[in-house]
């Protein structure tokens, strides 16, 4: 019974609500993605944390489920021990951060990080990145999240988040310290290596 239930709610949460997150016009490629290559993989208690958020009245802030299987999958190729998040909803991408550590890594608030995932108020991006670009090795990585934000940056560039995040990317575009990559999943993850 207790499976069945979870695949209901499993369902649920991989219809329109999912497809809200990200910008793949495709409602049915978007589906097909998940259920061919995402929830196969998904640790329970990953699942169950999802499904939980999905009846959140603000459920369109978590992390989109395929963008939370490739930072699990960067965290693994990065052999990261020690990871900080900027901006935690209900902890999802944070406990799929958790699962792909090794179990001698831990969740930490200060010291030298091999990872750090932004999700946090976009106007301070360029804060956070001057400040973990202190706390972050270099070989690390720090991840962006809602870099496209909603296709606003051509959509609409002057609305006030819009201009915030195209400012942001310029800048990272620019900055040495840096090898970036603008990803288009979910809503935009852009991908900051330190170099330097
Ligand atoms: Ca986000």
């Amino acid at each position: 019974m207790a499976s069945t239930g979870a695949g209901e709610g499993n369902k649920t949460a991989a219809g329109s609500s999912l497809h809200s997150k990200t910008l793949l016009k495709s409602q049915s490629l978007y589906q097909y993605i998940l259920e061919s290559t995402v929830f196969p993989r998904e640790p329970d208690c990953l699942r169950e944390l999802r499904v939980a958020t999905a009846t959140h009245p603000m459920a369109g802030m978590a992390a989109s489920p395929d963008e939370v299987q490739l930072l699990g999958l960067l965290i693994e190729m990065l052999g990261a021990k020690n990871a900080v998040e900027v901006g935690v909803f209900t902890g999802y991408s944070l406990l799929a951060t958790a699962l792909a550590l090794p179990d001698d890594g831990k969740e930490v608030n200060k010291g030298w990080f091999d990872f750090a995932f932004v999700d946090a108020d976009k106007v301070n991006f360029l804060n956070y990145h001057e400040r973990l670009l202190q706390l972050v090795r270099v070989g690390g990585l720090i991840a962006y999240d809602n870099t496209l934000w909603s296709g606003s940056v051509v959509a609409s560039p002057d609305e006030p988040l819009a201009a915030a995040t195209r400012e942001f990317n310029v800048a990272i575009a620019a900055d040495p310290r840096v090898h970036v990559c603008q990803i288009a999943i979910a809503d935009g993850l852009t991908l900051c290596r330190r170099v330097a």
